[in-house]
């Protein structure tokens, strides 16, 4: 498979058209012609060929017009979006899109394997701050033993936790949902352990403080303290098994969770060595925002990686409280989209591309927002382009 160069995630990147029938000049044996354009022409010259008649076959990564086809996997793999303004993995370009190949693919998925009246009893291993001095709230990373159980999940899934004591109505509290942040071989990569990333809730209600019942447990629970865990559950923000595929991440606060997942497993020394299958070669781009930046999360681990590679990572924050957007107000995540959108769209174009968004529901109105913005800048309807890439199992979303 192809693996881009260090400068090709930027300006200088170029792709490969293949196309057939291109009128424009004499056509080699069979009608094929391959043509190579540098990225940030790719839209433009895509449009010119399509008006000029020809026949687009498909687009790819680089110099070489090898197809990427995506693995298949236990964790996903991507179909086409059709009619998009570019196509890659040298799949036929009229193909028509659906869920059917992403759905077989997960079909070896682990879910509920406990279930909420008989959920697996893991131990605490440990409970820690995320947070650094001056960060506003509390975020805790809990581990939790699985051993002796059969609770297996793979990176993009949630479990559900069961409070201890009871709830108002005399019963057993119901289940609350946490994304799960380590991977599947868990962050001691023995594979017999899951983290969490959680933020405690707290309000105000006539001048009461209320602390929220599950995410306080959590976050307060000791090691060695036994938690009811259900689950595995979720199928919608699983990791493509493409090693070549491109990762655009929107995580604001514990949203984090997942892309925590992903990134270990594409770039952690010990889960790669763990991976024989899976290394890495696409690019992950990871947008987080956080009202301070002593609020950011798992940031070594990030910059560990941006050091490691600097050709395959890319992280751009936002932070609310400290930066500002470009009209003055405070720089929330829509606005890095909004900056980045020519780029964004850039990637969007390839259907090796798949996008994460995760965090709290409010998030989602100011990003569809930017990418109306973005999407009508280049001629498309964001309206129309993002159930096309949900169909196509690209566009991942998980917000509560
Ligand atoms: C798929 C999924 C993944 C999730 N992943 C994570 C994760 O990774 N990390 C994480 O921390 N959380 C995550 N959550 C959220 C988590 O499930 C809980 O909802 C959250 O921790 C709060 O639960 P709680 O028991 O502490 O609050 P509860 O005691 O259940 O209180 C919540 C209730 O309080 C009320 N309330 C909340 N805010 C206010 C307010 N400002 N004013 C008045 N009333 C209010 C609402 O009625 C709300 O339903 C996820 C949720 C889902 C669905």
């Amino acid at each position: 498979m192809h693996v881009l160069s260090a400068a090709s995630f930027g300006p200088s990147q170029v792709m490969t058209i293949t196309l057939q029938d291109f009128s424009g000049s004499p056509a080699p044996a069979g009608g094929i012609r391959r043509l190579t354009v540098p990225l940030v022409q790719l839209q433009a010259t895509y449009g010119r060929l399509l008006r000029s008649g020809a026949k687009i076959l498909g687009v790819t990564n680089g110099l070489t017009s090898t197809a990427a086809m995506p693995e298949s996997g236990p964790a996903g793999s991507s179909a086409p979006v059709s009619p998009q303004p570019a196509q890659s993995s040298g799949k036929p370009a009229n193909k028509p899109a659906g869920k059917a190949p992403a759905k077989a693919a997960h079909a070896n998925v682990p879910v509920n394997l406990y279930k909420p009246k008989a959920p697996f009893v893991g131990k605490v291993i440990s409970n820690d701050s995320l947070l650094k001095e001056g960060a506003i709230g509390r975020v805790n990373h809990v581990t939790m033993d699985l051993s002796g159980g059969d609770l297996r999940y793979v990176e993009g899934q949630s479990i559900g936790i069961i409070p201890d004591g009871l709830a108002d109505n005399g019963k057993p509290h119901k289940i609350r949902l946490y994304s799960i942040a380590s991977t599947r071989h868990g962050d001691n990569l023995a594979g017999d352990t899951v983290s969490l990333c959680v933020r405690q809730l707290q309000y105000e209600k006539d001048g009461e403080r209320i602390n929220g019942v599950c995410s306080t447990f959590l976050c307060d629970v000791p090691p060695g303290a036994p938690v009811k865990i259900t689950g595995p559950v979720g199928k919608e923000m699983l990791l493509p098994e493409d090693e070549d595929a491109n990762v655009i991440m929107l995580a604001t606060g514990t949203g984090i969770a997942p892309m925590r997942a992903y990134l270990r497993r594409m770039f952690d020394p010990g889960e790669r060595a763990r991976n024989p299958g899976y290394a890495f070669r696409g690019k992950a781009w990871l947008f987080m925002g956080v009202p301070t930046t002593p609020n950011l999360l798992y940031e070594e681990e990030f910059q560990s990686y941006l050091s490691a590679y600097p050709d395959n990572f890319r992280y751009t924050k936002a932070i609310s409280r400290e930066q500002k957007n470009s009209e003055g107000g405070r720089m929330y995540i829509q606005h890095r989209v909004a900056e980045y959108a020519d780029e964004i769209f850039n990637l969007i174009n390839l259907d090796s591309t798949h996008l994460y968004m995760c965090g709290l529901r409010g998030m989602e109105p100011g990003i569809d927002e930017a990418m109306i913005t973005a999407a009508a800048a280049r001629g498309l309807e964001w309206k129309t382009l993002r159930p096309q890439l949900k169909k196509a199992g690209r566009w991942h979303v998980e917000t509560y």
